[in-house]
């Protein structure tokens, strides 16, 4: 506990800085009557985004060819996620800062399809709703259409060239999105994530609101395959050691074992952040992003949900080394193993959380203090003694997943 004390009061005595741990969900609270639009988030990071992907195995190649196109009309963007070299000066970002999940937009969601505009093709939404001014342009080489621009304007004549990075498409083709770059005017070189999913004319289950999940309060967010998470790229046995300790620690409980199918592993390939196949956990090096000039993102976890039935399409985890050690570098040198080995665990342990679809917990008590004990609340001291699911974390995973 003295550890904890001498952690919280340096984190304290540093005052301006605070440390996020964040989740950025393609399509949270969007579960609706009806699947609304989905408002665009932002982060800043320090240097070139590109390095967020850095070392990443990407997929130049497009999945879609003019004949295959149809396939993917009608579909509703899940998502989109832009880093940015630069902050703007004295503006807010729209991303979280520690409250609950931002309802925005709640224009009803458009639809977006594809149309020839010889040779190329554009990929539009059907009407032009919030955050949605926007279409992307494919080049047609008649063997393949590839991503080469983000259009804007009545006409979308107003054209960004951008490079892509990185196609993925789900198996079963409920889930696409594409991964690009690009240099902003005003905002310098820029990464970009845009998630399309398939609509779906179910609705989510519920149950009750004390749960919070990535969808909203008791909607049900959960994986209905088997998650297969893997350890990617080289983050270090010690590092490797924490995560795998905080993914376990969501299944030792008999019930969560047998009512969520998690497979863990462990590969050296890394996939980008926007990818629908692979879920990895990537080890970030060198490397800062920024929610407001004040605060340093210790991980992110980016999911992907069905607009209509809230079922998880995709999910990744960015663990932040740099910002993680710039609080283990405010400790003594005597601590600071220990303290390393708590923060990349209670970080690891949350981000999993979300990506088996769970959203924070700030429920307060009338006093200000939190409500719930939980993982999911920024009640790090609490939290830095028992880095584990509490019992209502793992209960708001047993509403959600079981019992079978
Ligand atoms: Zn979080």
């Amino acid at each position: 506990m003295s550890l904890n004390r001498a952690l919280m009061g340096a984190v304290m005595w540093c005052g301006r800085n605070i440390f996020v741990i964040a989740v950025f969900c393609f399509a949270c609270g969007k579960q609706k009557s009806e699947p609304t639009a989905v408002a665009p988030k932002t982060y800043f990071t320090h240097g070139d985004p590109a390095k967020l992907v850095e070392g990443a195995t990407m997929d130049t190649k497009s999945f879609l060819t003019a004949a295959n196109s149809t396939t993917y009309d009608n579909y509703l963007l899940a998502g989109i996620v832009t880093f940015y070299e630069k902050s703007e000066v004295g503006t807010a970002t729209s991303s979280e800062t520690g409250q609950e999940a931002s309802t925005g937009a709640t224009t009803a969601a458009a639809k977006w399809s594809f149309s020839s505009i010889t040779p190329d093709y554009l990929y539009k939404p059907e009407s032009v709703v919030e955050d949605q001014d926007f279409a992307l342009k494919f080049t047609n080489s008649g063997s393949e259409l590839s991503l080469a621009s983000i259009c804007v304007g009545a006409t979308y004549s107003d054209c960004t060239a951008i490079t892509v990075l990185h196609y993925s498409k789900r198996t079963d083709g409920r889930g696409i999105s594409f991964l690009a770059s690009y240099v902003d005017a005003e905002k310098g070189k820029a990464l970009v994530g845009i998630i399309f999913s398939k609509p779906s004319s179910s609705a989510s289950a519920t149950v009750d609101t004390k749960y919070k999940y990535l969808a909203g309060p008791g909607i049900v967010t959960k994986w209905k395959e088997t998650l297969g998470v893997q350890i990617c790229g080289s983050p270090g046995a010690e590092r490797a050691a924490e995560y795998t300790k905080g993914v376990n620690s969501w299944l030792t409980s008999g019930k969560l074992s047998s009512t969520m199918s998690v497979n863990l592993t462990s590969t050296t390939v890394i996939t980008p952040f926007t990818d629908l196949v692979s879920h990895c956990i990537t080890t970030i090096d060198n490397f800062l992003i920024e929610d407001q000039d004040s605060s340093s993102v210790m991980g992110i976890t980016l999911v992907t949900l069905d607009l209509g039935t809230a079922e998880i399409l995709g999910g990744q985890i960015l663990m932040m080394r740099t910002s993680l050690e710039k609080i283990v570098a405010t400790q003594p040198a005597d601590i600071q193993t220990s303290v390393r080995s708590d923060i990349f665990l209670l970080t690891a342990t949350h981000e999993f959380g979300h990506l088996i679809g769970l959203d924070h917990e700030f429920s307060k008590k009338s006093d200000g203090t939190q409500l719930y004990q939980s993982i999911m609340s920024y009640d790090t001291e609490t939290n830095l003694g028992s880095p584990i699911p509490q019992s209502h974390d793992k209960e708001s995973v047993v509403a959600a997943y079981g019992p079978i």
